[in-house]
């Protein structure tokens, strides 16, 4: 018999390393090129990569667009796979959700600000289908987006605190050539949207500037600079703009060496999007920043 003390030791000894890598990339589908540089990082870093398309309805709030969502599984099918996926699990929401369920995983916290104070609930959905996921499918790996960064620190302390045994890694955004973050969403916009939406990164990025020259020291400052340029932007309405420790998401005074997160979401007409930037920048030797990648087939070369 044997006495064992830590978590990772019995798991070491109950369940050995898979030989074979599986990697899990979870979408709502209409895969664009964000989705398919998670897939190819996925391809590159996994024997078998698994993509789950499911537009999960208990993430959307009563008045948000589930009905309108874009689908198109057979185009997401023919992506997917020239981006190197195995498998794409489809499943309908009978299957995910047979009857009612009456367990929800909730991440206190994290989930009360920046998109979690607009969208109550919206979480809530994310953190249970993601962990339904992760049970279903069992990835050693699972690749998530910056672009939605909070989504992003709320499954790695789903994942911390119920230690489920799945590494994350989070992809940078990709964006188009003008700066706009790739998204499902950006279907909804007229083209003259379309253009407004592109002082989202511009902004961030400005003010990324401005941090990098020492002209924004605290945080409240960042707040008030990215709020002025976007108030200035006809047509486009600021849902909020936070700059927070990340991942922790807590309220800051000083901006220093310590990571922090700009974020922003705004409406368009209709349409929400997000957008965020983390400070500081990276170091000449680290992986290339998030914020910098804009072109993706040559960033995965
Ligand atoms: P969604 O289908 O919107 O739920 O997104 C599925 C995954 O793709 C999430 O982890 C997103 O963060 C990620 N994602 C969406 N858009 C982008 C993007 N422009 N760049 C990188 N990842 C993205």
């Amino acid at each position: 018999m044997q006495r064992i003390k830590t978590i990772a030791q019995l798991r070491d000894l109950l369940r050995p390393q898979r030989e074979r890598q599986l990697g899990l990339v979870p979408t709502m589908g209409s895969l664009h090129e964000g989705h398919l540089s998670l897939i190819r990082q996925a391809a590159a870093e996994c024997e078998q990569v698994v993509v789950s398309v499911f537009v999960n309805p208990l993430q959307f709030g009563p008045d948000e667009d589930l009905d309108r969502y874009p689908r198109n599984l057979e185009r997401d099918c023919q992506l997917a796979e020239e981006a190197g996926a195995d498998l794409v699990f489809a499943p309908g929401v009978e299957e995910m959700y047979p009857g009612e369920g009456k367990t929800t995983v909730r991440v206190a916290g994290l989930t009360d600000r920046l998109c979690g104070a607009s969208r109550p609930g919206h979480f809530d959905g994310v953190a249970t289908v993601v962990s339904k996921l992760f049970h279903i499918v069992e990835p050693d790996r699972a690749y998530f987006g910056q672009k939605d960064a909070q989504q992003a620190a709320v499954i790695q302390q789903m994942v911390r605190d119920l230690n489920l045994p799945v590494q994350i890694i989070t992809c940078p955004t990709v964006r188009e050539e003008n700066g706009l973050a790739l998204s499902s969403r950006n279907v909804y916009l007229t083209p003259e949207e379309k253009r407004q939406a592109t002082t989202l990164y511009q902004t961030l990025r400005e003010a990324t500037r401005e941090r990098e020259a020492g002209r924004l020291c605290q945080a409240e400052e960042a707040v008030q600079f990215i709020r002025e340029r976007l108030e200035q932007t006809a047509g486009l309405s600021i849902d909020y703009v936070e700059v927070l420790s990340y991942p922790g998401l807590e309220p800051l005074e000083r901006l220093d060496d310590s990571p922090s997160i700009a974020a922003v979401a705004v409406y368009l007409g209709s349409t929400r999007l997000i957008d965020n930037v983390i400070w500081p920048k990276r170091r000449e030797e680290d992986v290339p920043h998030p914020d910098e990648i804009q072109n993706p087939p040559s960033y995965r070369n």
